[in-house]
């Protein structure tokens, strides 16, 4: 196997649909970006998403193709990160059996960023707490950060791309990682201690103006939409409601379409749109127009270059599959270095 001396970076995608431009902006620009400094493993985090979509399997298997696609289509190089795939790396699950022996279940009560999911599912009632008000919580989402963290090590990753909402995760990586060396390296650092990179990156909001993002509440854009999806969900958004007709003034600060002109448009039209709309130059329709524009021209090649991968599925597995492979390589080294540490490395089978 070849060695690359680059720092290692793990992030991934949970697979429960198709990537749109939120995880566009906070992610995969960022993750293409670094794929050439550093050695980059990409992990479609299969078994985390069935945490919550259990009852879709079909839906998670049919995702991973759609996520390994929209992360090529926007430029992710096989050649220099890998692609793999969650659920066939077993030495994952195996290090998610290990740090559950010395991780307190406080740890993983407090985890704010849990909390705030499980609310977000319907699986704790809004006073309750992780511990308290969990009827409907499961013992694979409670527990899914401890799997995060051995997503981290498996590929013993120095720094993992992160939003800020994401930091309580590394936070709980990193003390596992020390309770780990502390309590089986005998002085050695058996795995390494991984960082959070955050970015700033800008924070979408869907179109609509709600928090929740989905193509089912029609207020997200798919990476692979066609200008008929893009010009629909651009439709929808929600602008100013005091600017009923064209020349009425307008206040783009409280407008979806604006926002997205921000992170999307040239800083000159977005100036200029500004300026139009204050003064009722400038009405909604032709003002959505111009963003669907905007963003179609920007997704255009990526749509091109996920139909090369479309017509060609088997490609894409066989990108996966050398992925995973080679993932699932370093997974077992480190599954051997952790097993020797605990003393558990009796024969081989
Ligand atoms: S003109 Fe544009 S920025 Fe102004 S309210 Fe309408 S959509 Fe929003």
């Amino acid at each position: 196997m070849k060695v690359s001396r680059k720092k290692r970076i793990l992030t991934g995608d949970r697979p429960t649909g198709k990537l749109h431009l939120g995880h566009y902006v906070g992610s995969l620009i960022n993750r293409v970006k670094l794929q050439h400094d550093y050695d980059t493993f990409l992990l479609i985090a299969d078994v985390q998403a069935l945490t919550t979509h259990w009852e879709q399997p079909e839906l998670i298997r049919e995702s991973v193709m759609d996520v390994a696609m929209d992360n090529l289509a926007v430029g992710v190089d096989p050649e220099v990160a890998t692609l793999c795939v969650q659920s066939m790396i077993p030495e994952i699950a195996e290090l998610t059996v290990f740090y559950g022996l010395f991780t307190h279940m406080n740890k993983l009560r407090h985890n704010p960023t849990t909390k705030a999911e499980a609310l977000q599912y319907g699986m704790i009632h809004e006073n309750g707490d992780l511990m308290t008000g969990f009827d409907q919580l499961t013992y694979g989402f409670f527990g899914y950060p401890l799997s995060q963290a051995a997503d981290i090590t498996f590929v013993r990753a120095h720094l993992v791309p992160v939003g800020e909402d994401q930091k309580p995760h590394i936070e709980l990586t990193r003390d596992i990682v020390k309770k780990f060396n502390e309590l089986y390296g005998r002085g050695k650092e058996i795995i390494p201690m991984p960082e959070a990179l955050v970015s700033d990156v800008p924070r979408l909001t869907a179109l609509d103006g709600g928090t929740k993002m989905s193509k089912s509440l029609g207020n997200v854009i798919n990476i692979s939409d066609s200008y008929d999806e893009i010009r629909s969900t651009v439709w929808k958004a929600v602008t100013d409601p005091q600017k009923i007709r064209k020349n009425d003034a307008g206040h783009p600060d409280i407008c979806n379409v604006f926002k997205y002109h921000k992170i999307f448009n040239t800083e000159e039209d977005v100036a200029t749109i500004e300026q139009d709309c204050r003064s009722g130059a400038l009405g909604c329709v032709e003002c959505k127009g111009r963003l669907t524009d905007v963003l179609h021209g920007m997704l255009a090649p990526f749509r091109e270059r996920r139909k090369g991968y479309e017509a060609h599925p088997e490609r894409v597995e066989e990108i996966l599959r050398e992925g995973t492979k080679k993932a699932r390589r370093i997974g077992q080294e480190t599954v051997a270095m952790v097993k020797e540490a605990l003393k558990v490395d009796y024969f081989a089978v």
